[in-house]
Order: structure tokens, then sequence, then C-alpha cells
């Protein structure tokens, strides 16, 4: 690259907003050593502009965003006028003598696949399958339809082209049920990796899409007539050998005990974590039963309304059914930070384990059919119903409340506080117009 090309350094915030600065490429080599500048309240942003009320940064401090080499991504120039090539390295946010930031998103992920690590002698595999919109005025072709991924051009073929080079593996793309809607699965990494991959997936699409003179919006309801945009963490666990943990076909659903212990424990902390994984005040819309998005919290196999589902295991063509047993959390969305995202529901799952949980039951009916006893026992409409109510169920659940240090926690809720007022009194469709323009 140039010289005189800018180089990012980013992180991305509580808000799951991303930011930094940045520099000439000339003046990478030293950064990488000493980081740039950066300040506690960056972290007490809100999405929505200013700096949250009663947040517990205040003016003072002074921290770096230390750049992490192995992330360095490039979408190279092109695409329009004056277009220049993005180039970007996540970074994690220390003190000024490299220490970690108590804060810091990274290390909060880190803290917990630590704990997963020394417990049970076990890594983490994920991938964060993102849907997002297109933001055109056209009338949208039919939803899954060729016409759609053709209109869909050249945006949908640069996309995947410039996520590749990213090295975020995307596995297809397609048109999904919404207005301009479209899907990207990826292949699962390891730890820390797979969390990066998300937000490298959600700024180079952005880009793409900025390039194509249109904007792509991840933000997790669009419109409230229509389906959201999920974000849909796939989680499985492998020992140090790198043999899959969570399988095991003799049992119900071919999910190993541990895997069931590790399911059932997200199951338990799922409200509280609700308020990490979809922490928006428009989220709550999207997962209300019959969005074929987290309408009922329980786990199943073939059902898109429980909030963890095990996807099909494909033996066509000699595929490994071990190799492909995993958890899809089908509860998060793009307004969560995915280092928070992920390292909660690594300690969630973590818990079940740790105390031994019962395998939760597996859904294999349609959850709108259950009544009484059997609606409340598969958790039908059991998720918070507004990101007040995530919040409270975040106070309320003692484990789950120490994931986060004091100081994380403050400024989380802080932030939170601060959405959850500027929502208060107003309508659904402008909270949808509002969160459409900033995720
Ligand atoms: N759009 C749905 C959601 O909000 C997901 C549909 C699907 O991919 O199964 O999560
Ligand atoms: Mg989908």
């Amino acid at each position: 690259m140039s010289e005189r090309e800018l180089v990012a350094l980013v992180c991305c915030d509580l808000g799951a907003i991303v930011r930094g600065r940045s520099l000439f490429a000339s003046e990478l080599a030293p950064a990488l050593a000493t980081g740039v500048g950066w300040v506690p309240a960056n972290h007490a942003l809100t999405p929505l502009g200013p700096v949250a009320d009663g947040n517990p940064f205040g003016s003072t401090g002074d921290l770096r965003l230390l750049p992490d080499p192995d992330t360095r991504v490039r979408v190279e120039a092109g695409g329009g006028d004056g277009m220049t090539a993005l180039e970007l390295l996540l970074c994690d946010i220390v003190e000024t003598d490299g220490s970690p930031w108590e804060c810091c998103p990274r290390r909060f992920l880190r803290t917990a696949l630590r704990e997963l690590k020394d417990e049970l002698g076990a890594g983490l595999l994920a991938s964060f399958e993102h849907e997002f919109q297109l933001l055109d005025a056209s009338p949208p072709a039919l939803g899954f339809s060729l016409e759609a991924q053709r209109r869909g051009e050249p945006f949908a073929t640069r996309a995947m082209v410039a996520l590749t080079e990213a090295g975020v593996e995307p596995e297809r793309i397609f048109p999904e049920y919404s207005s301009h809607q479209f899907e990207i699965p990826v292949a699962a990494a390891e730890g820390v990796a797979s969390a990066d991959r998300a937000v490298v997936l959600r700024e180079v699409v952005r880009e793409v899409a900025r390039r194509e003179g249109t904007r792509a919006s991840f933000s997790p309801l669009l419109d409230p007539a229509q389906a959201g945009n999920g974000v849909h963490i796939h989680l499985s666990a492998i020992d140090e050998h790198g043999e899959p943990l969570f399988h095991d076909a003799s049992r119900p659903g071919c999910l190993s005990e541990t895997g069931e212990r590790f399911a059932a424990g997200i199951l338990a902390h799922a409200r509280a974590l609700n308020a990490l994984t979809a922490p928006s005040p428009v989220s709550a819309v999207r997962l209300q039963p019959h969005r074929w998005s987290a309408g009922a919290v329980c786990l199943a196999r073939r059902n898109r309304e429980a909030l963890l589902r095990i996807p099909p295991l494909v033996e066509l063509g000699g595929g490994d059914p071990a190799r492909q047993l995993r958890l899809e959390y089908r509860g998060a969305d793009a307004s969560a930070n995915p280092y928070l995202a992920l390292g909660a529901l690594v300690r969630a799952g973590l818990d079940g384990v740790r105390s031994g949980l019962p395998a939760p039951e597996i859904l294999e009916r349609d959850p709108s059919e259950l009544e009484g006893a059997d609606a409340e026992r598969f958790g039908v409409g059991a998720l918070p119903r507004s990101l007040e109510e995530a919040m409270g169920a975040l106070e309320e659940d003692e484990t789950a409340r120490l994931w986060m240090g004091p100081l994380l926690h403050d400024a989380y809720a802080s932030v939170k506080r601060a959405e959850i007022e500027a929502a208060r009194g107003v309508e659904v469709e402008e909270l949808c117009a509002r969160y459409g323009a900033i995720y």
C-alpha cells in the first residue's frame, strides 16, 4: 500500500459502533507498538450520538487502542470516483502501560474463553450469521428469488469478494424474506477471531454498499410489519485435539451431555443474555413469536421459532455429523457487541455445565400450537418485551450480573439507560427508522 493511504485503528464499542482513529500507513509500524490515544468516555458514547449521562468515566483518563496485527483488513479502492481503499486493524483497548483495560470487549470474551479452557479443556468454534437489508425505495423482488439475487448485483458479488479478501470466509449470500434483505453465513473460526469476523463483516458489507451508492442496514427491525435482521450465533466446542465435544449420536438431538448442559445454561440465563445479545429498543419487537426469530425460550431441532436450535446434520456427500453439530443461538442482533454477546453466551453455557443442569427438553412441535403449561414449559413469548425489561432481567440474574466487572457493568447500563429514555413514548415505526439509520 502507498505510504499516503490511511489505516484505521478501531474497536467495537458497547453499542456495537466501530470507532477509532486513522493514520498514514507510513506511521503504522510505530503504532503497532505504542497504539494510538483513546479515552474511557468514548465507551460511554451512545449509538444515538451523545455521551450517556451518569456514566462512570467522566472526563478523565487515557487509554491506548493497540492494533492486533492478525486482524488487518483491506478492501481495495474502486467502485466510483474517489473511493479510497479501506484498510483497518481491530484493536484491544489497553492502559498506557499496555495492561488490558477492564472494559475492553475483546478482553471480556478472552476471559470467558479462558474459563472454558480451564474448566472444560475446551476451545470454542463460533460463527455469526448475519442478515441485513439494502435501503432501496424500489419495490422488492420476491424473497429467496433469483430475481432478487440478480437485482442485488453487482453488490452481492463484490461483497462476497471483499469479505473473502478480508479473511471472513463467507459461505453463501442469498436474498431473504424481507424487502431487499440478504443473509451471509460464514465459516466458523476459533475464539476471538469469530467475533472479529462479525465486526469485519458488518463494516465490509457497509463499505461495499456505500460504493454502490446505497446503504446496508443491519438494524434488528426496519419495518414492524416484516421479518427482522437477525444475527444467529453458531456455537460448538472442541477438545485440545480438535475433537468435537457437543456431538453424541446416541443421545437425543445427537447432543452430548456437555452440549446439553451448555444449552441448558444458555436457556437458564436467556432473559439476562437478551440484555447483551439484542440490546436496542427495537430488538424485542423482532423477537416476538411468529417472526422466525426466537419466539420461544427452548431447544429445538427443526424449528426456527426456538431460541436455540440444532441445525440439521447433513450426511449427503460424505459430511461428518460430529463436526457439523452446533447450537444456533437465534436471539442476537447487530445492535449487540459481538465480543460481549459471545462472551456472555460462553459464560452462560459454562454455568450450565458447572451446575450440571439437566438436559433441556427438545421441542418437536410448532410452539404456537402450545397452550397453558406446555407453552410455559417451552418458554413461548418468555423473552423480555423491551430493552428496559431485559436490563431488569440482567440485574435480577445474580450470576449474569457478575459476568461484567463493576466498571463495565456501569458503563453498559448507562449507555442502555440513555437509549431507553430516548425511546420512551416514541412509536415503534419511528424507532425502527431511528435505529435503521444507525445500524
Ligand atoms: N429473519 C429471521 C430473524 O430475524 C431469521 C430467519 C432465518 O434465517 O431463519 O432472526
Ligand atoms: Mg435467515
